[in-house]
């Protein structure tokens, strides 16, 4: 027979396994994410904040539904995204993901930090009170807006605002990523296009540059790889959210954008293609150390080739003038016969 005490040390026991069963089930999703936060940084991005984030949640991956790529399961506070994402032997996310794939876990991340740590009553200027002010922003300019009314009342406007901040935000990140694959390409596939002389890779070294106005101008592969529209994260990414498969109207506000892509997440997204070029050559770390060794062999190799081609044109050019022999200067093109007018050094 058990007795009064008994049945209350089960009932503890019980209580105590349960409160358990809890706790384990909203682990840290960190280790999920390290590979994240070195690729978001490795790019001078800021992730104090998504590390908070990603450490009050659960990270796992799982195959798509036929509705959702990806999905932040409130109520567990479970972050589940495509298995397409995550490293083969490991169970993390993979350094190297494709930019939609950032753009669906920054989405995703973004209705995380709302339902878990963006509050009113968070200080001023804080990423959490940043982002609640941002999404009520949103959301008022919905409540106002008869496009969103059926029978005479709002329906979802929260909910809405919320999948505009994700679509948005998310879509800005893709573009910086996009934005840093155009300039990798630039810098290191087509070296070519910019190194005219072996003097111009020394010049160079291991520097990120970016095409002139008037390479841009005039090579139609560089205006589509370096047009306005497709870097500049606060005017492009994605313009259009989804709600239940139908688009959302929305008469974005610039401030509202603005403030939507600075503050969001408190990322710190580079507002051009410039400072993002500029952030290439400030950051230190291991990735950014092997690009810039990949560019400057790329660039080496380049000027090899130039210099090969210089000297195969000055040996294709006609025997020199015995009374005249080839200098340095004459090397470089310029006319023999204008040597001989120079007046004499003093
Ligand atoms: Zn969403």
């Amino acid at each position: 027979m058990i007795t009064f005490k008994q049945t209350v040390s089960v009932l503890l026991s019980f209580m105590f396994l349960f409160s358990l069963s809890i706790d384990s089930g909203q682990c840290d999703g960190t280790k999920e994410c390290t590979e994240l936060y070195r690729r978001l940084e490795s790019i001078g991005l800021n992730t104090r904040y998504v590390r908070k984030l990603v450490s009050h949640l659960e990270v796992e991956f799982a195959e798509p539904t036929s509705t959702a790529q990806a999905e932040w399961r409130y109520i567990v506070n479970n972050l589940r995204l495509p298995i397409e994402v995550k490293e083969e032997t490991a169970s993390r996310i993979k350094f190297d993901i494709k930019c939609y794939q950032m753009d669906t876990i920054i989405h995703e991340l973004c209705h995380a930090s709302l339902d878990m740590l963006a509050q009113k009553d968070s200080p001023l200027n804080s990423p959490e009170r940043n982002h609640y002010d941002v999404v009520n922003s949103i959301w008022a300019d919905l409540y106002f807006d008869d496009r969103h009314k059926f029978l005479g009342h709002q329906r979802y406007p929260r909910m809405k605002a919320d999948e505009i901040c994700a679509y948005y935000v998310g879509g800005a990140v893709n573009n910086v990523f996009a934005g840093l694959s155009n300039i990798l390409r630039f810098n290191i596939d087509l070296a070519i296009l910019y190194i005219k002389t072996p003097d111009d890779a020394d010049r160079l070294g291991s520097t990120f540059i970016l095409p002139s106005d008037e390479m841009i101008k005039n090579n139609s592969f560089m205006k589509f790889m370096f047009s306005a529209e497709g870097y500049d994260a606060h005017h492009a990414g994605n313009d259009t959210a989804y709600f239940q498969g139908k688009a959302i109207p929305w008469n974005e506000r610039e401030f509202v954008k603005r403030d939507m892509f600075d503050k969001v997440l408190d990322l710190r997204l580079p507002h051009n293609r410039q400072e993002l070029c500029s952030n290439l050559n400030a950051v230190d770390n291991s990735w950014i150390k092997g690009k810039r060794e990949e560019l400057l062999q790329a660039r080496k190799k380049v000027a090899e080739k130039v210099a090969k081609k210089l000297a195969a044109a000055q040996s294709e050019s006609p025997a020199p003038n015995p009374t005249n022999p080839p200098t340095a200067i004459n090397l470089l093109g310029v006319d023999p016969q204008l040597l001989n007018t120079l007046p004499a050094d003093q």
